[in-house]
């Protein structure tokens, strides 16, 4: 039997968000049963429910960062028992055959249509559009079903599962540490665990923000200072300083002069993803041999292992607790840049909220 539960969905890019009974799949054999209590809300999710990436399929619900308890599990799990503490990021399957899936880069997944499905707005094994965590429950393959530590809060952990293992997943593929001079352009969602886990990586990290406004905030997150963008000759003064940047702009910049910050050799890992192209000229790629590199999500392994780690590190996210009736203005604060730093609906406040009429 399918499982009815209140969720938050639109039923167009300028439409408000509706709470609205959802139906989630029978749990299967290898499925858990999630009851959520945590969804946060990153940018992605606005890029996507305003259609400014591209086809939004509606009546759609979002949501990738999500933190509850196990509620029930199908008759083959064994990694997983009633009650645990778990999450689900932006995955929830994939092919399981191809090379990325062998190698734990299940974000990667080549494995044909339909076959690597996202949490949200992606066909499904059943070929019906998956509806994200703004919800009470979520079914999932356990394959997908991350652990949360003890020590991490669930409301805290909750952004890590999109925000955390995106700046996790760069910083450790381009051996950030000791000794290395990282910048962290953008202090949003992404920026203030970039921040967080390349400092407890030994870096010397510096936030390259639009204003001061957020320094001391930047500060207690593990950055040594903070710089602001808009300063006078600010490309000059700071030309050759950094090895690393961590790029989380979701806004159009001059990327070419960003480049110019970099040492020679340094890498821009470039997660944030504006709705426009970008243009680039290769000479601020040439001069100086720099590199330039995407970065998308991480796989399941490595989120385990990003989670690992910050609750080693005593690293979580700062965020702004939310009910479902604010979803939309928190939307507009978000695009403003006025959070500090996640927003995270607290799915209890789905029990008090009236279904609408469908
Ligand atoms: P966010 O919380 O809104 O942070 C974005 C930051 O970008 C803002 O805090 C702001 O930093 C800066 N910014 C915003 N508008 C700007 C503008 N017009 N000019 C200059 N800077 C501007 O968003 P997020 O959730 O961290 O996501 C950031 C981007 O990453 C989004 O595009 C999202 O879709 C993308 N993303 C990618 C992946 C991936 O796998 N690669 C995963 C998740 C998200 P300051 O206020 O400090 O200036
Ligand atoms: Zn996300």
């Amino acid at each position: 039997m399918t499982i009815t539960v209140k969720a938050l969905q639109k039923t167009g890019p300028h439409e408000p968000f509706q709470v609205v009974d959802l139906e989630r799949r029978e749990v299967g054999p290898h499925d858990v049963l999630i009851d959520i209590r945590a969804a946060g809300i990153c940018h992605s999710d606005i890029h996507t429910i305003r259609n400014e990436w591209g086809e939004a399929h509606f009546p759609l619900a979002v949501g990738h960062e999500i933190a509850g308890h196990v509620e029930a599990v199908g008759a083959e799990v064994t990694g997983f028992a009633v009650g645990d503490r778990v999450g689900v990021g932006c995955l929830v399957n994939s092919c399981g055959e191809c090379d990325a899936c062998r190698s734990d880069q299940e974000q990667e997944c080549s494995g044909g249509k339909g076959r690597k499905v996202g949490t949200y707005n992606s066909v499904d094994v059943d070929g019906s559009i998956t509806q994200g965590g703004y919800a009470q429950k979520v079914v999932v393959d356990a394959d997908f079903v991350l652990r949360i530590p003890e020590g991490l809060d669930l409301q805290q952990a909750a952004p890590l599962l999109c925000a955390g293992i995106t700046s996790y997943a760069p910083i450790a593929r381009w051996g950030v540490g000791p000794g290395s001079k990282v910048a962290v352009l953008g202090l949003g969602g992404l920026g203030h665990m970039g921040v967080q886990i390349a400092a407890a990586k030994g870096a010397d990290v510096t936030v390259l923000s639009r204003s001061l406004a957020k320094e001391e905030t930047a500060l207690k997150l593990g950055a040594s200072r903070v710089l602001a963008t808009t300063e006078e000759d600010f490309f000059r003064n700071h030309r050759d300083e950094f090895d690393f940047i961590l790029n989380t702009i979701s806004a159009d910049i001059p990327v070419d002069r960003y480049l110019g910050l970099l040492k020679p050799r340094g890498v821009m890992a470039v997660v944030g993803l504006p709705p426009e192209k970008q243009p680039l000229g290769f000479g601020a790629l040439i001069g100086g041999s720099k590199v330039i590199a995407g970065s998308n999500i991480g796989g399941i392994r490595e989120t385990q292992e990003m989670l690992d780690f910050c609750a080693e590190h005593g690293l979580g996210s700062w965020i702004e607790t939310i009910g479902v009736d604010e979803v939309d203005a928190a939307y507009d604060r978000v695009v403003a840049g006025d959070v500090q730093f996640r927003f995270v609906i607290d799915t209890e406040t789905f029990a008090g909220a009236a279904v609408v009429a469908s």
